[in-house]
């Protein structure tokens, strides 16, 4: 299989060197020149995430040097498990998707990790260690950290603005030291973004350096995602004998297009619900057919505070049309005050606890109505709560409790450089050596 361009599809790689490009040079995105289809029975007999990981990702590293190191790229990658979860006492059969059981406690977790399995793995030309560069807002950050912490060919700089995180969020950042470098910014996260794109073009830092990124769309994160709405949609499958429903928080549309992915391979999924939060780019899309990306704005749901979402240009690649999109997908906005609601209310009702960005899911199923008592629906828990404790304590009354792991990394000490906003100053820093 090959992977081309969103833009020209005369630039075609294989997969490892779309891993190892990120975006395509014509700024166009990575996408698999056509989705192969799945035998849903044999994937069903695959019992370990792993197991199902290498079988499913299978064809699109055929042809390719990952064909052969698959299984040891998907062994290292999904060392924690997405298990659903039945939600008792609910309108009809409800079920949660949690993505929030691996190092940072948020999905993410999948796709950095398995881009650092894929890059720790695939033959690479030049031969000096990797400096991955990431400007975060928050998860990603964290998450790449997380991926690429000791493994001794890479070094890691991670860059967030300063104040502008949550307390828990900016312990996972500067929790790590060794090959992992967290600058704190003073700025916003644009300009942590701009700095890092700064960097990329800067011949002097070109000379020293074998950067490379860790973005969010490079294809690499988004094949691994697939892999979790696989073994849902089939365990439920085997349960009901019907394709469940996902509701989906989204914001880059990386999640989202996964599972779009995995039901044009074939995987038995029914419909495929968008939750947005106030920013509404994708649902206004949906209902008047116009694109309008747009700065984004401040949610409670911030991981999703996207205006501009860089993964519709795939959606829009395999669903040129609207018209065609519109058959596959919905999508609803959620404001501040409904996320608000729906954590007090589910939280008393049903005993469940969400972060900010599940409860966005968890209200759109709350507008569904006599739906939810027809058909099965899975809420996609893309963060867990103990994560944005200073949001969701006060609104329950009672504390979250701490992951394991979670409350490993807080109990670390903090190792962080504060800078300014300019390449100067990051130049600075990084030719200080790793
Ligand atoms: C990144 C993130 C999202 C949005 O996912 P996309 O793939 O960008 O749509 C939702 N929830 C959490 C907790 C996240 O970290």
């Amino acid at each position: 299989m090959q992977f081309q361009s969103t833009r020209d599809p005369s630039h075609r790689l294989g997969l490892g060197a779309a891993i190892a490009r990120g975006l395509a040079p014509d700024g166009g995105l990575y996408v698999p020149d056509a989705l192969p289809r799945a035998d849903a029975g044999t994937l069903a007999r695959e019992s370990s995430l792993p197991g199902l990981a290498a079988r499913l990702l299978a064809p699109f590293a055929a042809g390719d040097a990952m064909a052969a190191l698959l299984p040891a790229i998907t062994a290292d990658a999904f060392s924690f498990p997405a298990p659903v979860v039945e939600v008792k006492g609910g309108e009809g059969p409800l079920s949660v998707l949690e993505l929030f059981h691996g190092p940072t406690a948020a999905f993410k977790d999948f796709g950095a990790r398995f881009l650092a399995a894929t890059l720790e793995r695939i033959p690479r030309s030049d031969p000096r260690r990797l400096t991955i560069l990431v400007a975060t807002s928050g998860d990603t950050g964290g998450a790449v950290a997380a991926a690429f912490y000791d493994r001794p060919w890479a070094d890691v700089v991670v860059l967030y603005p300063k104040g502008l995180v949550s307390a828990r969020q900016e312990k996972q950042l500067a929790c790590w030291g060794r090959n992992v470098r967290t600058l704190s910014v003073r700025g916003t996260f644009d300009d942590c973004q701009r700095m890092v794109k700064e960097a990329f073009v800067d011949p002097a830092l070109g000379r020293d350096l074998l950067l490379s990124s860790a973005n969010s769309i490079n294809v690499g994160r988004l094949l691994p995602q697939m892999v979790y709405y696989a073994k849902a949609s089939l365990q439920l499958w085997r349960v009901d004998g019907r394709a469940p429903n996902f509701i989906i928080p989204t914001g880059n549309l990386g999640n989202a297009l996964a599972c779009v992915w995995t039901r044009e391979m074939g995987l038995p999924i029914g419909e495929i619900v968008l939750a947005s939060n106030a920013n509404v780019t994708v649902p206004e899309y949906l209902r008047t057919g116009e694109w309008r990306p747009r700065p984004s704005v401040a949610t409670l749901a911030s991981a999703m505070d996207v205006g501009n979402p860089s993964n519709m240009e795939r959606l829009r690649w395999l669903f040129p049309d609207v018209g065609q999109l519109r058959g596959r997908l919905t999508a609803q906005s959620v404001s501040d005050d409904e996320i608000r609601d729906t954590i007090r209310r589910d939280y008393s009702a049903l005993g469940q606890t969400w972060c900010p960005h599940t409860a966005t899911a968890a209200c759109v199923y709350g507008r569904l109505g006599a739906r939810r008592a027809d058909e099965r629906w899975v809420l996609v828990a893309t963060a867990h709560p103990a994560k944005f404790n200073d949001i969701v304590e006060p609104l329950i009354g009672a504390d979250v409790p701490v992951p394991r792991a979670l409350a490993e990394l807080l109990a670390l000490p903090s190792v962080q450089t504060e800078i300014g906003p300019t390449l100067e100053e990051l130049r600075t820093v990084l030719r200080g050596g790793a």
